[in-house]
């Protein structure tokens, strides 16, 4: 496995695989791997000949009131996790200095217009803009076939299928489903600042998501009326605090124009976000 912390000689590196004739898979992280970042690896592996993972905390995407300085990072278990699980190429991603990914005197930024507005957009302004600028880099130099991404962050998702369209990547865009623990509670890097009892609390998130997945199964078909029960679910659990939990069309992430699900090409997804103690935890469903 190549390992680079600069991203111009990383990027060399990708243009030799692309010229050797191989298919190159890309993998975005901000690092403190687990079992969801993994899966991705392991999914970019099954459809690429190489694989390369990137591993930056990017600072533009915390807002001055988030966790930055506090972010997990665990380089040692990242190295070994991407080994094990195939990758060929890690970047270690700078914030600054020479080779980093934003080099001097950056000002350029990547703004994507409607998807960024709904959902976690009104609780982190200014979020999806440093992740779509980290991205469009990242895309630039890798020039991957394909890029992996997690559905967990199904906005973060679609608004970068959006972004590679738009700006004519020409890299396909996979989402990866959500990978949970046993207990449901969907894998985060941020999971590790929970107390036994903010789990406890946060377990009603997969249980109201299931609770909607068995409803739609069993026949309901109006977005309306899962959006409901997910928050009848979550209002059992006092102590989380709701940010949001909706069910939007999964295309544009704007309320369904026609309340059914069947009627929509690329179904609902039900979001919700929500604070256990100071830990903002996001997870999704998507019904399609
Ligand atoms: P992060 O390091 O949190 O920025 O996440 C990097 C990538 O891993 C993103 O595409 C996430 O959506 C994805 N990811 C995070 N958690 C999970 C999970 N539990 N299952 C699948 N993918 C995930």
């Amino acid at each position: 496995m190549k390992e680079f912390t600069d991203l111009r000689e990383a990027a060399r590196w990708a243009d030799r695989m692309r010229a050797a004739g191989l298919s190159l898979g890309l993998v975005p992280t901000m690092g403190a791997l687990h079992a969801g970042h993994l899966a991705l690896i392991r999914r970019a592996r099954s459809e690429c000949d190489r694989v390369a993972v990137s591993l930056f905390v990017n600072p533009a995407q915390f807002g001055p009131q988030e966790d930055l300085s506090m972010y997990p990072r665990t380089p040692a278990e990242d190295r070994a996790g991407c080994r094990d699980s195939g990758a060929d190429c890690l970047f270690w991603g700078q914030p600054e200095g020479s080779g980093s990914v934003y080099p001097p005197g950056f000002q350029t930024w990547v703004e994507v217009d409607r998807l960024s507005k709904p959902l976690c957009g009104e609780f982190r302004p200014g979020h999806f803009r440093g992740v779509a600028t980290v991205v469009s880099i990242l895309l630039g130099a890798f020039k991957p076939h394909r890029a992996f991404f997690g559905q967990k962050d199904f906005q973060q998702a679609r608004l970068i299928q959006r972004l590679a369209l738009d700006l004519a990547k020409g890299a396909e865009v996979v989402i990866v489903p959500t990978v949970r623990d046993a207990d449901g509670l969907a894998l985060s890097s941020r999971n590790r600042y929970l107390s036994t009892e903010e789990r406890q609390w946060a377990l009603a998130i997969p249980r109201a998501l299931a609770e909607a997945e068995r409803r739609w199964e069993a026949g309901e078909d109006r977005p309306s009326e899962l959006e409901k029960g997910v928050r009848a679910a979550l209002a059992a659990e006092p102590r989380l605090v709701i940010q949001y939990a909706r069910a939007l069309d999964a295309e544009n992430l704007q309320p369904a124009a026609v309340d059914r699900i069947a009627a929509l090409p690329s179904g609902v997804v039900l979001a919700v976000a929500a604070l256990a103690g100071k830990t903002r935890l996001i997870d999704n469903t998507w019904l399609k």
